[in-house]
C-alpha cells in the first residue's frame, strides 16, 4: 500500500467516525508522525497532500527540518526534556506534550528568549499508568492557574496517551475522561480549550467519537517503523 491509499482510506475512516458522533470532518486533524522514517517517505506524504508532521525527538526533527520540504509544520509530540525545549519550541509549530510545571517553565524562558509565544498542549496521565507522562488529573486542575500565568505559552487543550490494548474501545474511558476534564479546565480559566490530541493508529475512531481534535497516526500511515 502507498502512503497516498493508506491516507484515502484513513480520511473514509474519519468521515465515517465523523458522521457516527455528529462531528463536523473540519474539526478534525491529522498529524503524520514521522518519526523512524526517513525524508523519502516524508516526502511522499508530503506529495499525498499532508502537510503537518509529527516527531517525538529533537534530534531527528532538526535533521529532518534541513531534509525536507521547507513547507512542513512540524508539532512536537513526545516527551521534552528542559535542555531541548528551546529547540523544540524554535522548530514545532505546536508542543503536544507539556508534561510538567518544570517543563513548562523552562518553555516559558525559551519563548523569551525566542522572543515569541508557544502554543502548548498539557498532557495529562488519564489512566495513570506508571510508565506514562503527564499531570494527574487532580496536578493538572491544582497547578493550571499558575501555568496560566505563564505568559509566553499558549495553552490550546489536552493531550493523552490510552494504554496499549487490542481492542480500540479500551481507550475510550480515558477519552471520554480527558475531554470531561477538558470541560473542568475551561470552567476554571473561564476560557476555551479547543484542542484534544488523542488517537492513535489502533484507536483513532474511538477518540474522534469522544472529542478528538488532533489524531496522531503513524503506523497507519506509514507503515511498520523499523
Ligand atoms: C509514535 C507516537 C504516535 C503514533 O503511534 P502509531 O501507533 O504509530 O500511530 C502517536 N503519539 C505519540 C506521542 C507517539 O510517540
Amino acid at each position: 500500500m502507498s502512503i497516498a491509499e493508506n491516507l484515502q482510506r484513513i480520511q473514509q475512516r474519519i468521515l465515517a467516525a465523523c458522521q457516527r458522533s455528529g462531528r463536523d470532518a473540519h474539526e478534525v486533524t491529522l498529524i503524520a508522525v514521522s518519526k523512524g522514517h526517513s525524508p523519502t517517505r516524508i516526502r511522499e506524504a508530503w506529495d499525498a497532500g499532508l502537510t503537518l508532521f509529527g516527531e517525538n525527538k529533537v534530534q531527528e526533527l532538526k535533521l529532518k527540518v534541513g531534509q525536507c520540504p521547507g513547507a512542513i509544520q512540524w508539532e512536537f509530540i513526545g516527551h521534552l526534556q528542559t535542555n531541548k525545549c528551546r529547540e523544540a519550541a524554535y522548530h514545532a509549530r505546536l508542543i503536544h506534550a507539556v508534561d510538567r510545571l518544570k517543563l513548562a517553565n523552562a518553555l516559558q524562558q525559551a519563548a523569551e528568549k525566542l522572543s515569541k509565544t508557544i502554543p502548548v498542549l498539557l498532557e495529562v496521565n488519564v489512566s495513570g499508568e506508571a510508565s506514562k507522562h503527564g499531570f494527574s488529573p487532580a496536578e493538572l486542575l491544582e497547578q493550571l492557574d499558575e501555568l496560566n500565568q505563564l505568559d509566553r505559552l499558549e495553552i490550546h487543550g489536552l493531550m493523552t496517551m490510552a494504554p496499549w490494548s487490542k481492542d480500540p474501545e479500551n481507550a475510550r474511558p480515558h477519552f471520554r475522561a480527558l475531554n470531561e476534564l477538558r470541560g473542568k479546565a475551561e470552567d476554571q480559566l473561564g476560557a476555551p480549550l479547543t484542542e484534544l490530541s488523542m488517537g492513535m493508529s489502533g484507536d483513532f475512531e474511538v477518540a474522534i467519537e469522544e472529542g478528538a481534535t488532533r489524531l496522531r497516526l503513524g503506523t497507519v500511515l506509514f507503515g511498520q517503523r523499523t
